[in-house]
């Protein structure tokens, strides 16, 4: 029951539930307030400045840079397979942060805070409520629908 515990699942029924569409083509997506032009990723229906709720969708590219990490070595259920694992959260060029595993493209001795990276969407279940993670990867690593 724990499979998905940590991964991101968008209900297509919100009011941002176009990002899981935007996913699906490949693309990586915030939003943009109408009113004040805060960008937010993951994108926000409510503006978290002004709160209003006046928003449209604006592509992101992904590039970031490392904000903080942290070896997971016990891990929480449902992913004992995967340690030691490594996951990092970023400051979005665009505005924004997220959480990601990093990717295999970079080695744990690589790893310093304030590096570039590339927030990759790794989509593995193609169902309507679509399931996701993300990775931290290369500058420059490009994705696709897997
Ligand atoms: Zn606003």
């Amino acid at each position: 029951m724990f499979q998905w515990f940590g991964k991101v699942n968008y209900s297509p029924f919100t009011k941002v539930g176009e990002f899981a569409d935007h996913l699906k083509d490949g693309r990586l997506m915030g939003s943009r307030c109408k009113s004040c032009g805060t960008t937010s990723f993951p994108p926000r229906a409510d503006c978290e400045q002004c709160m209003s709720g006046d928003f449209e969708f604006h592509e992101i590219s992904g590039k970031a840079v490392l904000h903080t990490f942290t070896k997971i070595v016990a891990a929480p259920t449902g992913f004992e397979d995967a340690t030691p694992y490594i996951v990092g959260v970023v400051d979005l060029e665009e505005g924004g942060r997220a959480l990601a595993w990093f990717g295999d493209s970079i080695n744990e001795d690589e790893i310093t805070i304030g590096m570039p990276l590339q927030l990759v969407p790794r989509i593995f279940d193609e169902v309507e409520e679509i399931k996701v993670y993300y990775s931290l990867d290369k500058p420059g690593t490009t994705w696709s629908k897997v």
